[in-house]
């Protein structure tokens, strides 16, 4: 995958797989007919997907004075679901994580700061990994796990909407590690990268604003999943708060265009990035990686 390069900061989209999701479920209110067109939908109405943790790495790394150095935000679904979830999310991890930290000659323990948007399955299972032995254990042996607070604190306390989002062995294992970096309300996480609240999706869900050089990239999460997203009211039924996506997208897109934030797309199957435009009052993203 290509990298981009933001100021002092290079940017490369990951990819830990693809799989699979409801089309409904995905579009919320949207009628299907509208949503099929931008993402087809299989035979049980699924629409493909992928998962693209996102490198961020600083001047340090090249300079190599360890420290604060090789971010990664998400981590996919990791090596854990069971052979049914498997089936129902048409979960395919054929290339994974491990591959596209190799392709740029890394590994596991390059990773310095592994930081959550939130902690869904999709997102925080690959912070941790069944081992051949069974045990599960932190994935980046010499990462610091940076987990907002509040969002620690609904993973691990569940409810009937939202516990077959938050697998427990995702996370839970990185406390007694030792490994564990809960942080409350927005800010700084290394120089040039904050998180931002928006709510909406889950309760604690934040994105990633990345900014170097005048510049200033956002990691979207599931604020906006993928480019079938940017029109404000297609927002996922999955959301625990619609109106708040609602809210912080209709001020995200318009700053986003008007100040051309580079965005990238978690779950895009096709485009990990590129620039929201609009044209003849439509808005469309013009693609600056795409998927080879
Ligand atoms: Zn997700």
């Amino acid at each position: 995958m290509k990298s981009i390069q933001l100021g002092d900061l290079e940017l490369t989209p990951l990819l830990d797989g693809y799989f699979r999701l409801d089309g409904g479920s995905m579009f919320g209110v949207v009628p299907k007919p509208l949503w099929e067109r931008r993402a087809p939908a299989d035979e049980r109405n699924r629409i493909s997907l992928a998962m693209r943790p996102l490198l961020v790495r600083g001047p340090s790394t090249r300079s190599a004075r360890a420290g604060q150095g090789t971010l990664l935000i998400d981590a996919g679904a990791g090596n854990k679901m069971d052979a049914k979830s498997v089936d129902i999310y048409a979960l395919d991890r054929r290339r994974n994580i491990v591959h596209s930290l190799a392709d740029i000659g890394l590994g596991l323990g390059h990773i310095e700061i592994a930081l959550a948007s939130h902690l869904h399955f999709d997102h925080a299972g690959g912070f941790t990994t069944r081992t051949e032995s069974g045990d599960i254990r932190p994935t980046f042996p010499n990462a610091r796990y940076v987990v907002r607070a509040a969002e620690w604190e609904d993973a691990t306390h569940p409810h009937e909407r939202n516990r077959a989002s938050y697998q427990q062995d995702d996370f839970v294992p990185l406390g007694p590690a030792g490994v564990l970096d809960l942080v409350d309300g927005d800010g700084d996480i290394m120089p040039g990268v904050r998180v931002q609240w928006t709510g909406g999706h889950a309760r604690s869900h934040q994105v990633i604003v990345i900014e170097s050089g005048g510049r200033t990239a956002v990691f979207t999460a599931d604020m906006m999943p993928t480019t079938a997203h940017i029109d404000e009211p297609w927002i996922m039924g999955y959301d625990l708060y619609p109106m708040e996506t609602l809210a912080f997208k209709k001020t995200f897109v318009r700053d986003a265009i008007e100040r051309e934030y580079l965005i990238f797309f978690e779950h895009d199957p096709k485009i990990a990035a590129g620039y929201i435009r609009m044209k003849d009052g439509r808005k469309y993203v013009e693609p600056v990686i795409v998927d080879s």
